[in-house]
């Protein structure tokens, strides 16, 4: 039988690029952990922010700071700030909408960075092998109770753990919660 792996559910959330925490937050702003994610190295910060578009959203910020600000909304958040935007890998922010951000300091307004997180695993480097993933980018996998999930990217790197991660919506679609499992049961070449 495959080995399990756990379910990190996530809701909407920026990444904020250290300028843009600065405008946002005040000079040399540094977040407050509220909570460590899964993740090495990043955490929930106590910080949010509200996403201003045709009506307006908070969002928690998540930590660290990164190279480039990227916010990851609910499909439900698009009619709320008016919005179409692509389901997409982080960090694959070419050609995404922008939107106007307010802090307790300061506005900004991004010109990208809005996307849907697309469903994903992590793996660190090491796991790869442990899973049998060397060389796989895509998987399908079966929820513990028993649901399939087709075309799962696969994500690895020094700094990943082995987890599953799916946003609100389609957790809530497929029955998961934070902590269920999943299993491997096709890998795509
Ligand atoms: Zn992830």
């Amino acid at each position: 039988m495959d080995k399990e792996i756990s379910v990190g559910v996530s809701n909407r959330h920026v990444h904020l690029s250290a300028e843009h925490l600065e405008r946002l937050f005040g000079e040399r702003y540094k977040l407050k952990i509220k909570s460590q994610i899964r993740q090495p190295g990043q955490f929930a910060a106590e910080e949010k922010v509200e996403l201003l578009g045709t009506s307006s959203l908070p969002a928690r910020v998540v930590g660290p700071v990164r190279k480039d600000t990227q916010v990851e909304i609910l499909k439900e958040d698009q009619k709320v700030l008016g919005i179409e935007v692509p389901e997409r890998l982080s960090g694959d922010l070419e050609g995404s909408p922008g939107i106007k951000i307010k802090g307790p300091r300061g506005e900004i307004n991004i010109s990208r960075g809005v996307i849907i997180a697309a469903k994903h695993l992590h793996v660190s480097d090491k796991e790869l092998k442990k899973y049998s993933l060397e060389e796989i980018r895509v998987i399908d996998i079966e929820t513990q109770n028993g649901k399939a999930i087709k075309n799962v990217a696969v994500r690895s790197g020094p700094n990943h753990l082995s987890e599953f991660h799916i946003d609100k919506d389609d957790a809530r679609l497929y029955g998961l919660e934070n902590g269920h499992k999943i299993k491997i049961n096709k890998r795509h070449p």
